[in-house]
């Protein structure tokens, strides 16, 4: 049979640079899901078989980093997680069926303790239908909310747990330069980073503006001065210059929650960071005295309020409905913030389309700026 794949393999390795339309890299990652799920099957079929003592390996993880020359740390998360698919019944399937990929399985997997494994079995038909149907961090963030209901404790000792963990280090190194490495909880994490991408896009704004006086309208990022890391950087100086200079009575970050209420999925109510981060509601509430907490009522999954009002601009509490509605980007290849885009007409204006939560979306920049031109072909599903 792994003759037959060899085989197989060998054809398709031999032309793969010719796969270059969109079906075939979809494919190909259908089948690299599939081959994978298989591999991590049989590498637990294996550690339980036990032919691997015989070579005197101290582990069957042991025996597949050597043997099959990978990261001792990735041959050991397969077997493991072989392990894990023996409870795992309909996400063993649905993986080698190649309908959900390793990413899926591990996230379920992870969840997966001694507390919640009864809700698990409960639950799991729901979770893989979630995972074959749902963008992929979509189902990350449902996985998120199913422990936290599962197990709220043991949320919360994990939200502890991260805040513990933070750190920062900053030091001097060669020849002068600075070498860093931070790890922040999911709250202060977010707080700089909308912070450092409001001044990235605002370094970026002054950029094109700069390149575009320089060489036209045909203007694009390799007119650019400075590459994105570098923009980065920036950014973070920039933002210590501001701290120095800033007014003792400056605005304090805000709205960090959103708490959406009518909203709520099996799993529950939802308290989520602006981007879309779940955080346990014991985190939410070591926050209530110093953080902007927005609560969001919606009588229907896609509908928070209805203001019926003729305005040429999305402004106010309608601005604000959509982004939390949308979360993103209207475009489906796209991941913008919805927070970071711009509140654009389904309908135009100009065309009589009304300024209304239904016909208004969340469009970035980027896909804001492409709507006249020619529509891309449809994407398969
Ligand atoms: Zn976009």
């Amino acid at each position: 049979m792994l003759d037959e794949l060899d085989a197989v393999l060998d054809k398709v390795c031999g032309e793969a640079g010719s796969l270059s339309d969109g079906e075939s890299i979809e494919r190909l990652h259908h089948a690299l899901a599939r081959l994978e799920a298989a591999a991590t099957v049989a590498s637990a079929a294996f550690e339980a078989g036990g032919e691997w003592q015989a070579g005197r390996a101290r582990s069957a993880a042991g025996w597949i980093w050597i043997r099959c020359n990978i990261p001792k740390s990735v041959a050991s998360r397969r077997v493991a997680l072989g392990r894990d698919l023996r409870h795992l019944p309909a996400a063993e399937k649905a993986w080698l069926a190649g309908e959900i990929n390793g990413a899926h399985v591990a996230a379920l997997a992870r969840v997966r303790t001694k507390i919640t494994a009864d809700a698990m079995e409960r639950d799991e038909e729901l979770l893989v239908g979630k995972a074959r149907d749902l963008r992929i961090d979509t189902f990350f963030r449902v996985v998120g909310y199913w422990s936290q209901h599962a197990d709220p404790d043991g949320a919360e000792d994990k939200a502890a747990k991260q805040l513990d963990s933070r750190r920062f280090h900053l030091s001097k190194g060669f020849e002068g330069m600075w070498l860093g490495d931070l790890l922040l909880d999911p709250v202060g994490g977010d707080i700089v980073n909308t912070e450092l991408d409001r001044i990235v896009d605002e370094l970026f704004d002054a950029e094109w503006e700069e390149a575009r006086g320089r060489v036209g309208d045909a203007v694009g990022v390799d007119d650019l001065r400075r590459t994105p890391p570098q923009r980065r950087a920036d950014a973070v100086i920039e933002m210590a210059v501001r701290s120095s200079t800033a007014p003792a009575d400056g605005r304090r970050p805000e709205p960090l929650f959103t708490v959406l209420v009518g909203y709520e999925t099996f799993a529950g109510p939802i308290c989520e960071l602006a981007d879309g981060t779940v955080v346990s509601p014991g985190t939410v509430a070591g926050w209530l005295d110093q953080a902007w907490i927005e609560r969001v009522v919606f009588d229907t999954p896609s509908r928070v309020i209805d203001v019926g009002v003729t305005r040429r601009l999305f402004t106010g509490a309608m601005r604000r409905a959509i982004q939390v509605r949308d979360r993103e980007c209207f475009e489906e290849l796209c991941d913008v913030a919805a927070s970071r885009c711009e509140i654009d007409h389904i309908e135009p204006w100009a065309a009589g389309g009304r300024t209304t939560q239904g016909n208004g979306r969340a469009a970035c920049g980027f896909h804001n700026r492409r709507r006249n031109r020619p529509p891309d072909p449809p994407l398969r599903r």
